[in-house]
């Protein structure tokens, strides 16, 4: 076999490697934090740091919890710490949604993303080791399909506000189409009701980054008229890319990066 064979061959096993696991956890960079020598305290403050950084965007991309604050994120998670982040962030929300003056044609949007957003998998990662172990797409598709996926208590009250006030609620997903029918009920039974439209990710989204489908979509609402005032995700890849909308709130998420 000539160089150029192996060279097609080897590009076209990349390729299909990446269609196979499209946008979750695709970067093999572990961060290895020498911390094994450090005081509890010190190791607890570096693993803020290390959250920190992440929820701003600067470790990206990333692959997994590293191990030395795996029991940090844990503890995060299942404190008040996560619930009052969680708050603060769907409370300005809130503020942002009351301070605009809608328009009368009904073309003010807000768009969700729905996973650690709206619905929280803490269930899942609890017994998946809170973001520690690689992510598994078998098992948390059939997590998903069980459809017991609680609401986000300060998500669910912007959510109500939201609608109450005018908006035009578009949750963007980026489940499958496949998981369609669970997730809307799913999504009924954790309180969350009259969406203008529910977008998952079809076959001709399979392979796309996170932030080109939601680009994508995002500009496809423009083009139908909406105006994307607010977007509240858990990833910067809910949020950023094009089409992006005039406020995005991000919601904490140290378990996982998406690109
Ligand atoms: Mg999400």
């Amino acid at each position: 076999m000539t160089i150029f064979k192996l060279f097609l061959l080897f590009s076209f096993l990349s390729f299909s490697f990446s269609e196979e696991t499209p946008n979750h956890h695709a970067f093999p960079r572990p961060l290895i934090l020498e911390y094994a020598e450090l005081e509890e305290e010190e190791v607890s403050l570096r693993c803020r740091s290390w959250r920190f950084a992440g929820e701003a965007n600067n470790l990206s991309p990333w692959k997994t919890v590293p191990k030395e604050c795996a029991e940090h994120v844990k503890e995060y998670m299942n404190g008040k710490g996560y619930v009052y982040d969680l708050e603060i962030a769907n409370k300005e929300a809130g503020e942002f949604a009351k301070s605009v003056k809608l328009k009368e044609d009904g073309l003010d949007a807000w768009v969700f993303d729905i996973d650690e957003t709206l619905l929280s998998n803490l269930p899942y990662y609890a017994a998946h080791g809170y973001g520690f172990e690689v992510f598994d797409h078998a098992k948390f598709d059939d997590w998903v399909e069980k459809g017991v996926t609680p609401a986000i208590e300060a998500s669910l009250k912007l959510y109500e506000d939201i609608l109450n006030l005018g908006y035009k609620v578009i949750l963007l997903t980026g489940r499958s189409e496949s998981h369609r029918a669970v997730t809307v009920d799913n999504l009924i039974n954790a309180g969350f009701r009259d969406w203008h439209q529910l977008i998952l990710r079809s076959s001709d989204d399979k392979g796309k980054l996170a932030v080109i489908y939601k680009s994508e979509k995002r500009s496809e609402m423009e083009k139908e008229g909406f105006r994307i005032l607010g977007n509240s995700g858990d990833q910067w890849s809910d949020l950023l890319g094009s089409s992006v909308s005039v406020r995005s709130f991000k919601l904490p998420n140290p378990m996982y990066f998406i690109a």
